[in-house]
């Protein structure tokens, strides 16, 4: 029996004990949140005074001042604003890049930190999305051996805290992986972070090697390097997943490997930051998601860049992000956080991204919708999560203010709540 098993059963024996002894029927009710607010992202609509009644981890009920039942737990949130646990679509929990320990290179960090630390360093950062309002991550790799599977096997079986993950496992790519730098490290040294994939029966291998050790979406790098997947191969690869049952996450900075990545049909392009007008036309018309890593000029300074660089950086990553809503791209909210920020954690480095959204015109009502609904749906969770009704996961989140009129509300998160247990209090 798992800890959370034992924990949840030992909640009932007592549960059951009192209600015994008060003469009533030996069932446990669940919790009452009493919500000021309650938004829906679906509609982008705020709905006053509502309550959510939750019962085995479930949302069994909401509506407008619902009677409690006899022994739930009351949640007073009647001062703020309640919403889904919100998503983040690209993640490195595994991974962080230091200045002092790895020189800001990530290569030095996979080369030195050994699984132990970064299982560790998993641990400690899936709390800290957690404790930010994060119910729900993708992660998509760089995590050495498959310790991003790991995480969330620990996470589910009440080991740790921690959101729900989807994990990629290792990243596919063209010989050399992301090692730019260090041409020599996949043909002489152990590299658990990429599975080199050239040709078609490699390609095929790879897949299916990710998708046994317990990938739920593949990874590919389609560029990079001089040379680079084209759109046969992409397409090949994303047949082989789809047959699966399992989606394509293609991370494409450049122009052209944005174009291939496009015509071959992937799920989501990460970053795509050198994508055309006419590319994110073509995004838009084939229902292809852009998780967009916006990144804040905090964490481009504590990636080892000047400040104004960093800023030249923002300023061009949150133009692209303009376009992309401008054209109607579904944008779903994506960090790709590597590097610490001083003084943060994890989840607030993650939730400052929602400034990046609010600078590129995008309305609180949409961020919202990328960071729930929309991500739900890229992630492909979302029977379960992603939105407030019953049936569905009680992962509730509450912020202080309104983020449809204040999107930087978002970044108040005062209680969180994943699969009815309470992570994070009022
Ligand atoms: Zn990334």
């Amino acid at each position: 029996m798992s800890k959370r098993a034992r924990k949840s059963s030992r909640r009932i024996i007592v549960c059951a004990f009192l209600m015994l002894a008060a003469g009533m029927p030996a069932y446990c009710q669940g919790s009452a949140i009493l919500a000021g607010g309650l938004i829906d992202p679906a509609t982008g609509q705020l709905t006053a005074d509502q309550t959510i009644l939750v019962d085995g981890g479930k949302i069994t009920a909401i509506g407008r001042k619902l009677p409690i039942p006899k022994g739930a737990k009351v949640i007073d949130l009647s001062n703020d604003t309640v919403l889904p646990g919100l998503m983040d679509a690209h993640t490195h929990l595994c991974a962080n890049v230091d200045a002092k320990w790895d020189l800001g290179d990530f290569w030095i960090m996979a080369m030195q930190r050994r699984p132990g630390y970064r299982a560790l360093l998993g641990a400690a950062n899936a709390r800290e999305m957690l404790q930010s309002g994060f119910t729900t991550v993708r992660d998509v790799g760089n995590s050495g051996d498959y310790l991003d599977v790991d995480l969330k096997k620990s996470i589910e079986e009440g080991l740790i805290p921690g959101p729900t993950i989807v994990p990629a496992g290792r990243i596919i790519t063209p010989y050399g992986g992301q090692f730019w730098d260090h041409p020599a490290k996949p043909e002489t040294l152990d590299n658990p972070e990429y599975l080199v994939a050239d040709s078609k029966d490699e390609l095929r291998k790879a897949i299916r090697q990710n998708i046994y050790w317990g990938s739920q979406v593949i990874k590919i790098v389609v560029d990079g390097q001089r040379y680079q997947y084209d759109a046969e191969d992409v397409s090949f690869i994303v047949s082989e997943a789809h047959a699966a049952g399992v989606k394509v996450a293609a991370h494409a900075q450049t122009e052209k490997g944005a174009r291939v990545a496009l015509e071959g049909g992937v799920d989501s392009i990460e970053h795509g930051w050198r994508m055309t007008d006419n590319d994110l036309a073509l995004a838009k018309s084939k229902g292809i998601v852009l998780v967009s890593t916006t990144f804040t000029i905090s964490e481009l300074i504590a990636d080892g860049m000047e400040p104004d660089a960093a800023k030249r950086t923002h300023d061009r990553y949150v133009e692209r992000l303009r376009k992309a809503y401008e054209i109607g791209v579904r944008v779903v909210f994506g960090t790709d956080l590597m590097s610490v920020v001083p003084g943060q954690t994890r989840g607030e480095s993650a939730l400052d991204y929602v400034d990046s959204f609010t600078e590129a015109g995008v309305s609180g009502a949409d961020i919202i919708r990328a960071m729930t609904l929309d991500a739900a749906q890229l992630l492909g969770v979302e029977k379960k999560h992603g939105l407030l009704k019953k049936g569905m996961d009680a992962d509730i989140v509450a912020v202080t203010g309104n983020p449809l009129k204040d999107p930087s509300s978002l970044k108040k998160v005062v209680f969180v709540m994943k699969g009815g247990e309470v992570y994070r209090k009022p």
